[in-house]
């Protein structure tokens, strides 16, 4: 067991954080003002690889572990958590992608959706099937070599600035065998998007509802087998939760590293406020939680490229444990900074409002619970083991 980085590990990190401070840092408070989807910047991190990074190579993607991509996530995230979760979210589509698509369709996007010039969006959450994503409704009838798509999608990250949709439909009855799931070219004939969401944060990048009336596609833009979609979106998801929970990571050492200096820096009754000890503690706590969530991250990536058993369970405590704690970090955080904390002028707040949303999706927190908690009640005494 070893806890330290690898220098390949320390060299991802250095590129993406240098990456972050030249392209990321000088904007990322404007496009969340003026909810501005930076296509260019995430085209600029497609040519360090950053859009493809655990992708696989037949596609032109680097084929990282997970664990790798969690450094390069993390440093983009602590400047802007918001561009950095659409890159993960275009990462998780493009493997999909890129495992279980047809050799047509690999060859039709692959390279495009590796490199950043094309994207992608994850379409699983519709109206009525939230947290209960299996009981969607969408539907993908054949049709000869076709299928027929129509039903609908909420919620989704980057609709309506989008090239791909990775898509789940209903090929079959009720439950989660009946799903499926479909790379989809975004401008398909049938296709319309609604009214760009206006949100708390994740101003970067654009949510809409998407609508399917009568989408025509052929059949080999299905991903997998018939039946197999939910299986698919379910591993996606994995990884997708090691992801965000990465961004927490991300913008709680962002909101932390900001806060060291700060608070030797600002003074009130004649000294620095640092030297008050009850807000030492607090930067303590903060600073444990925070490595705590790393660790925990690290963990879960490392038993997802182990394919451990248990992976699901373990990305679902790291998503869980994680993006409580980034959240509650970035809060600490903005308290230290008294009212400055509050107005635009320091990033704290958008820190804030952009780690919110990372307790609510990709399965909300509650959800979380219900995985590990199922997991823990399956009979095995040896479950979780040491
Ligand atoms: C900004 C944003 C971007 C998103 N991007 C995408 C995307 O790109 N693609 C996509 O497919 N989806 C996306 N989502 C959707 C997101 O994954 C869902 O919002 C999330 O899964 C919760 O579903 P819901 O909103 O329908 O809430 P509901 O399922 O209605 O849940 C409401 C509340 O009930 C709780 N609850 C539900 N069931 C249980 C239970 N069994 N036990 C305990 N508590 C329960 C939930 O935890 C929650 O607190 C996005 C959402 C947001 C806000």
């Amino acid at each position: 067991m070893d806890f330290e980085p690898t220098e390949e590990q320390r060299a991802f990190a250095d590129t993406a954080r240098n990456f972050a401070q030249q392209a990321l840092a000088p904007h990322a408070a404007q496009w969340d003002e003026e909810a501005h989807f930076p296509r260019d910047a995430i085209a600029r991190a497609g040519e360090l690889g950053f859009c493809g990074l655990y992708a696989p190579e037949s596609i032109g993607g680097l084929a990282l572990p997970r664990l790798d991509a969690t450094f390069v996530f993390e440093e983009l995230a602590a400047i802007d958590p918001s561009t950095t979760a659409f890159i993960t979210i275009h990462n998780m589509a493009t493997w999909m992608l890129g495992t279980w698509g047809s050799e047509a369709v690999r060859a039709e996007w692959g390279a495009a959706l590796t490199s950043g010039a094309q994207l992608a969006s994850y379409c699983l959450t519709e109206p009525g099937a939230g947290s209960d994503a299996a009981s969607l409704k969408t539907r993908a009838e054949r049709h000869g070599d076709d299928y027929v798509i129509n039903g609908s999608k909420a919620f989704i990250s980057g609709a309506g600035s989008t090239d791909v949709l990775v898509l789940m439909a209903r090929s079959g009855g009720a439950g989660a065998g009946g799903i499926s799931a479909f790379a989809i070219p975004a401008d398909t004939h049938g296709i319309s998007y609604g009214k760009k969401e206006r949100k708390m944060g994740w101003n970067s990048q654009p949510t809409r509802t998407i609508s399917f009336d009568n989408v025509r596609i052929p059949a080999r833009c299905r991903l997998g087998e018939e039946g197999e979609g939910f299986k698919i979106a379910m591993k996606g998801l994995d990884g997708g939760r090691i992801n965000i929970a990465t961004c927490s990571v991300g913008a709680a050492q962002g909101a932390l590293a900001q806060t060291q200096t700060y608070v030797q820096e600002r003074h009130q009754f004649g000294k620095p406020i640092a030297s008050f000890q009850a807000l030492q503690f607090k930067l303590a706590d903060m600073a444990t939680e925070l490595i705590a969530a790393r660790q925990m991250v690290r963990l879960a990536a490392s038993k997802l490229d182990r394919q451990d058993p248990d992976v699901s369970t373990y990305c679902a405590m790291a998503k869980r444990f994680a993006t409580d704690a980034g959240f509650q970090v970035c809060n600490e955080a903005l308290q230290l900074h008294g009212g400055y904390g509050y107005i635009r002028e320091y990033p704290l707040e958008r820190l804030l409002r952009d780690t919110r949303v990372h307790q609510i999706l990709e399965g909300t927190n509650e959800i979380m619970r219900v995985i590990i908690a199922r997991r823990l009640l399956a009979g095995a005494a040896d479950a979780l083991p040491r």
